[in-house]
Formats: C-alpha cells, structure tokens, sequence
C-alpha cells in the first residue's frame, strides 16, 4: 500500500485515534486542533485539591479491539481502574437510593420494581420480535420487550445518564445497534446474551477506567506518542479544497497568521454542527452537507459538590445513582467521583460530580450559577444527607452536550458516506457519527 500524507481535522479522542491507526499503518499524518489543548470534550482540571472531569469521567473497556488500540497507543498501563465499590449503582425510587441488583438473586429481593414489574421483565424471552425497519425508539423497545416500569426506571433514568436525553427521542438502531441486531438475530435478548454470540469480541471482564490525572490524561498520552512535528494546536480549519488530484487545507493561529496543507486524504473529526465554519470547495455533493450538520443535543451542567466526608450520612458506597423522571427531582444523577477513582479530594473529604439539564430540564442546565447550586443542594440533601453547604463548588457548563443517535443520525452517516464516495480522499468522522462513547471514538473506522 502507499503511503499517503492525510491530514486530520480536529483533535479530540476521535481525530488523535484517527492519527494514531493512520500513522501505525505508515502513512504521514497531519493534526490540526483549534484549541491549545489536545483532547477535546476530554478535559481535566485541578482546582483546591479536587481532580474534576468536566467532559467523559469513565471509559468503560468492553471489547478486545478497544482494548488492543489502547495497548498498542502504549496508554493502558498507566490507565486508573476504578475502586471495585463502584460495580453498586442506584436509582432513585420514592425518594430515596435502591441499589441495583447485580445477580438474579438480589434482582429478586431489590426493590428497585416492584414484583408486577419484575414479573414482566422475565416474560421478555416469550415476548415475540417487533417491526425490525430501524425507525424504532428506545423507549418503544424497552416497553415492548420489558414493560413500563422497566421503561421507567431503568431505560428512562440509564438514558438521561449516558446522553442526557429521553429514551422516547433516541432511534434504537442508532443507539444500541447490538440490540437491534440481537433481536432480529435471536428474537429475545435473554436468549442472545445466554448463546452469548456477539459481533464484537469482549474482554474477560470489563474494567471502568480512567487516569490518574483525569481523563484529559489520555489525550496527553496518546499525543506523546504521534510524530510531534505534524501535530498542531491553536490553528482553526477554515478551509478545505478538492484539488482533483490531493487536497488543500487551510488554518488560521490566533495571530491571524495563515498555514497552507497539501495532502491526499482530509479526516474530519470536528464536530458535525461545527463543519459549516469551514469552506467546503470543489466538494461533489455539497447538498449533502445539509444532512450531515443535522444533529440534536441538550445543554448540560456539571455541579461538582466537596465537602468532609462526615457531612454525609449515605455511605458513598457506589458508582452513584440516578434519577428517574417520574422521581420529580431537579438533578439527573450524581455520580460519587472520590468514591470512583483515588486522589479526585483531597483526605477526608468527597467530590460529588451531579448532572442537571439534559432534554429533561434544559432550562436548570442554563440557569443562573446560585439558581443551580440551590437546586443540586436541596436534592443531594434529601437523598444522601447531606447536612451543611459544600466548601467547594463548582459548575461546567456545557450548551451543546452529547450529539444524540436519534433518527438524525442515519441522515448524518448516509449524508458522510455520500460525500465520501464522491470525492476521493475526504472522510468524516467524530462522535455525533460513530457513536459517542469513549470505545466509539476509538475504533471508528474510517476508511
Ligand atoms: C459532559 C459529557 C460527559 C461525557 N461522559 C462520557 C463518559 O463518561 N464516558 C464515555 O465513554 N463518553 C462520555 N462522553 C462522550 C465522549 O466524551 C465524546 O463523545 C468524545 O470525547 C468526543 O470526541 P470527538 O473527538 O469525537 O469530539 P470532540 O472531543 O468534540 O473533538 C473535536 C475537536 O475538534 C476541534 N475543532 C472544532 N472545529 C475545528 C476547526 N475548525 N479546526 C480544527 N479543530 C477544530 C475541537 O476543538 C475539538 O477538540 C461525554 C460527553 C460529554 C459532553
């Protein structure tokens, strides 16, 4: 194969992994970021002693392939496991933390549903398939397969946790393709998880990671390891020219001062609502561009909370919980960041990282800074006991939070490919197209 100079657009998980499999296959790589730092959505700040991660707090490593890149980055060995504790999670039920089971047997005795509930659930391998078109929602899929109450407390509060959305706007297929795919495979998902046959090999037991500078730490990491030379930071794309034979991209520093790129191949890995910033020229198929911008997400505050550990009553004991809908709570969930992984508080004292806003509540996530505090206040303090005022606050907010895999997202992908088989050498990625969790980000494969 011939080695091609490409240049990547963007450099957060997406584009520096995009870097990394391209430069290990031998081509010659070009990194252009517009922010000083690398890394993206994955940043880590230190302030008064608490280690907080404003965007990804976990990655959570399932598959072999996740885990052979991050191997080969050379990254995986200064990875953090989180403390074994954080396995127990909770949901909130009349106001106050179940944790959920982990094994059939407490899966008996929780009171997480109630007996009706629980009873539904074990009718799913008898539950026959549905209309397998793709159109379908998550939460169509979960009522159907499990029951409402499975819907209610388990898809709706899981949901708000991992895209701070709704089931009901969320396309199954996009969402989680590897159910779609088991129901129109095995019928039932009890049955498929019993035979046990997965597109995707998994490792032995899967870890919960981060690192022990936060998970910006793995943006660092995998940068040290690309040829130093062609990455760029403070440079903004502002233009990308289809040369007929190569490509051209243009960027501009702080300074106002202009770079000029010659390449075979553009990777871009911005985010698909940011790509009209950019002069798309001599592109085939321009009206697709339209289609690929299509892309919907919530704004989301995330309140960090410390304080002594003695201010709590609740023993912290967990991943940390969330909060379903019908619970009528201002906060989405909390996770017990101190309790997740060491050194995030200093000794003797707890970080709290709560979630508000999302498609639930966008107003609160927008709200002002003392409208936030009191809301997360009052909740943490019903829920886990916490009896006086943080000594440490702290608010990120983030206006555009996770791109959503709703119906959107077909349009997007086709709209990408489209464009890609029209013009030789241009590819798109990033999260709002390959899936947004961190193993997402990793393996994309573009070309
Ligand atoms: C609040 C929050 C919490 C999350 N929590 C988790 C979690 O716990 N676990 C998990 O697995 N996932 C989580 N995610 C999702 C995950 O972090 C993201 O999907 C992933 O980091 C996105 O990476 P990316 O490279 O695709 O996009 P980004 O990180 O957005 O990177 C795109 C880059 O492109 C750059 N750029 C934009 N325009 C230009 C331009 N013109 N020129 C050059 N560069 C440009 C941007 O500066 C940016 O650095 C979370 C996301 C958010 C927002």
């Amino acid at each position: 194969m011939k080695n091609k100079k490409i240049c990547i657009l963007g450099g957060g998980l997406s584009g520096l992994s995009t870097a990394w499999k391209k430069m290990r296959q031998g081509h010659e790589i070009t990194l252009i970021e517009s922010s000083p730092q690398l890394g993206g959505v994955l940043q880590s700040e230190q302030k008064n002693g608490y280690l907080l991660d404003y965007g990804a707090n976990t990655l959570s490593l399932r598959n072999q392939e996740t885990s052979d890149i991050l191997e080969d980055m050379g990254v995986l060995k200064y990875a953090l496991d989180a403390n074994p504790n954080a396995n127990k999670r909770f949901i909130v039920r009349n106001q106050k933390l179940v944790s959920l089971p982990l094994n059939f047997t407490s899966f008996l005795s929780s009171s997480f549903l109630s007996p009706l509930g629980k009873l539904r659930m074990c009718l799913e391998p008898f539950i026959p398939k549905g209309n397998q078109d793709g159109m379908e929602t998550v939460a169509s899929f979960i009522s159907r397969r499990l029951g409402k109450e499975a819907l209610d407390y388990c898809g709706n509060p899981f949901i708000s946790g991992i895209y701070a959305s709704d089931p009901e706007t969320l396309n199954l297929a996009n969402a989680f393709p590897a159910l779609f795919r088991m129901e129109e495979q095995y019928r039932s998902l009890l049955i498929g998880m019993v035979k046990g046959k997965n597109s995707k090999k998994k490792i032995p037991k899967t870890r919960l990671l981060s690192f022990p500078e936060g998970m910006n730490q793995l943006a660092v990491l995998i940068q040290k390891n690309l040829a130093q030379d062609h990455v760029y930071t403070s440079e903004s794309v502002t233009s990308v020219t289809n040369l007929g034979k190569g490509w051209k991209v243009k960027s501009v520093n702080q300074a106002g001062n202009i770079s000029e790129f010659l390449c075979d191949e553009v990777i871009s890995t911005i985010p698909v609502d940011q790509i009209s910033n950019i002069d798309w020229e001599n592109i085939k198929g321009q009206e697709n561009f339209t289609n690929l911008m299509q892309v919907t997400h919530f704004p989301l505050s995330m309140v960090f909370f410390g304080m002594d550990r003695e201010e709590i009553s609740h023993n912290l004991d967990g991943f940390g919980f969330l909060v379903p809908e019908k619970e009528k709570l201002s906060i989405l969930g909390t996770l017990f960041s101190s309790t997740l992984f060491e050194n995030r508080a200093p000794k003797g004292k707890v970080l709290l990282t709560t979630f508000v806003g999302g498609e639930r509540m966008p107003e609160l996530a927008l709200a002002e800074d003392e409208q936030i505090y009191a809301a997360v206040e009052k909740d943490l303090s019903s829920l886990l006991g916490m009896t006086s005022e943080p000594t440490f606050r702290h608010i990120k907010r983030w206006k555009q939070s996770i791109p959503l895999p709703d119906k959107k997202m077909s349009l997007r992908v086709k709209a990408a490919k489209e464009i890609s088989s029209l013009n030789k050498g241009l590819y798109f990625s990033g999260s709002a197209l390959s899936g947004v969790s961190l193993p997402n980000c990793i393996e994309a494969d573009i070309t």
